[in-house]
């Protein structure tokens, strides 16, 4: 990777279910709701802090808190006067139960691409992620 990496490839890349930094489809999302703890293409580790699942949790519970309310507020204006409660009720629960599950993976990659914006992995990282992919981490992971 050379260069700096400018904010609307990263964020491309993340909606794409891409690493934010390599580019790669080879990312560290495992299956629909699993991780490996590293990108299989750069070897960067996607939990560069503690705590860094916050920020995914965050993101899906924004998006999902957005859109119940974007679809109550169509839900109440498009059957006013007699505001069907019933099918706004579970249509919002449909949308609160399976849209996290739906964009899990997609705050993952997000986030990440926030992450390496916000402080781009130095030289020490680097160089710790191509040492694990020729360590063949991949191989020996669970
Ligand atoms: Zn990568």
């Amino acid at each position: 990777m050379s260069g700096t990496l400018r904010p609307k490839t990263a964020f491309w890349r993340g909606l794409r279910l891409r690493c934010a930094w390599c580019g790669s489809r080879r990312t560290f999302i495992r299956h629909w709701l699993g991780k490996y703890p590293r990108c299989r293409t750069c070897g960067l580790e996607w939990r560069r802090e503690e705590g860094f699942e916050l920020g995914p949790v965050a993101l899906n519970t924004v998006i999902t808190f957005f859109c119940l309310t974007v679809g109550m507020a169509i839900g109440f204006v498009v059957s006013y006067p007699d505001i069907a409660v019933w099918p706004i009720l579970l249509s919002c629960i449909a949308v609160a139960v399976l849209l996290p599950i739906l964009i899990y993976p997609l705050t993952f990659t997000l986030w990440f691409a926030f992450d390496v914006l916000a402080h781009p992995p130095d030289a020490a990282e680097l160089a710790e992620a191509r040492a694990a992919l020729a360590a063949g981490w991949e191989h020996k992971a669970p």
